[in-house]
């Protein structure tokens, strides 16, 4: 008997005509939710609300519920019944929300009725149209690279004499621009696309004036023992070990020695640094995660030696407005290392790791938005 209702139910279910056009308070061309007849009343696919607000949705069968996350507030639909609930406050569609096939249908008068009544600042109902202000839309979009050095400033020199850490980063920088723009729909912008100096404060002025939503910094490494080896990624704060103290010092050393000496230091060391800090420290969390993505996805592919994802106090970090990390690759001044840091291919495992460990972020970070 329910059998034969859940069928008929499936049968009656067609394409009704009076879809709701969603009209935007901005130059975004407008959006048609499209509505369906079930069993007389009249529904939409809730992952519409994806298309048109930027809406997260998910599903938790456990507690039986629905959520869906607009304009940053969070809507809970309660399955099998008609409720929804909006922080202390419920609203009831008068029918029920339908699950089917793995899709969830909301009665209309949700957008008729309730959203407008839940967002008012935002939106306003007008026979037929939802006329509403744009949808937010915090997803990981433009990335700036930073290959180090360059220049006058060599950066890191190889175990042979030959080969310098500035002309390794670029090559990366170049072809990593090109496999995240071809393969990840976002921008990328290079701090510096030639072998010329860009100082660091000119750096993360760059990805902010640019306003990116990822600052990554390109390096490789150097010790005075050339038998040190491995990879390590690093996000801003105080450096909290000796061996990340003595990175910090030489990666910051680009200031001193071509930045114009102590003076130059002084005025990075200043008030500067503090609002970078604070800046920065709301990033924290999300430079350590992008951070611990890009060490993982580079040791397990290179079969490197892990140094582990590490805090330090660099320069080119401190005035990133966005989560930013600094990637050592590994050490030219090892001889096996520099060996391969020069090689293409190589070259092609680090670029595919930075970019498998960017993308599985993102995809982390863009759902939280
Ligand atoms: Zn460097």
């Amino acid at each position: 008997m329910k059998k034969s209702f859940v069928f008929i139910l499936l049968v009656i279910i067609s394409f009704a005509g009076a879809d709701i056009t969603v009209e935007y308070k901005s130059s975004l061309t407008p959006e048609v939710i499209k509505t369906i007849d079930i069993a007389g009343i009249e529904y939409f696919n809730v992952y519409e609300l994806n298309k048109t607000f930027k809406a997260n949705i998910s599903d938790d069968l456990l507690d039986q519920r629905l959520n869906v996350n607009i304009y940053g507030e969070q809507l809970i639909f309660l399955m099998d019944s008609s409720f929804l609930q909006y922080g202390s406050d419920y609203f009831n569609m008068t029918h029920e929300i339908i699950q089917q096939d793995g899709k969830y249908f909301l009665p209309v008068i949700f957008l008729t009725d309730i959203l407008p009544q839940i967002f008012s600042s935002r939106m306003s109902w007008k026979t037929n149209k939802l006329i509403a202000k744009a949808p937010i839309d915090n997803s990981i979009k433009r990335i700036v690279l930073d290959p180090g050095h360059g220049g006058k400033d060599p950066g890191a020199i190889g175990y042979s004499k030959k080969h310098f850490e500035k002309e390794v980063v670029l090559d990366i920088a170049l072809k990593l621009k090109k496999k995240l723009e071809q393969q990840l729909d976002v921008i990328v912008l290079l701090s510096r696309d030639k072998d010329e100096f860009v100082s660091l404060q000119q750096r993360t002025k760059f990805a902010n004036e640019n306003n990116a939503d990822l600052f990554i910094s390109l390096h490789c490494n150097a010790h005075r023992n050339s038998k040190i080896n491995g990879i390590e990624v690093y996000y801003l704060s105080t450096a909290k070990t000796d061996e990340a103290r003595a990175v910090e010092a030489m990666e910051n050393r680009v200031v001193y020695e071509y930045e114009g000496g102590k003076e130059a230091v002084k005025k990075y060391d200043d008030l500067a640094f503090i609002l970078a800090d604070m800046a920065q420290s709301e990033h924290l969390e999300e430079s350590y995660n992008l951070g611990a993505n890009l060490q993982i996805a580079l040791v397990n592919d290179t079969e490197g030696y892990d140094r582990g994802v590490k805090q330090a106090n660099f320069y080119v970090l401190r005035g990133a407005f966005m989560p930013a990390v600094l990637i050592e690759f590994g050490f030219l001044s090892n001889k096996e290392e520099e060996k391969k840091l020069i090689n293409s291919s190589y070259q092609e495992k680090l670029i595919d790791s930075v970019f498998d460990g960017i993308k599985d972020f993102k995809m982390k970070y863009d759902q939280m938005q």
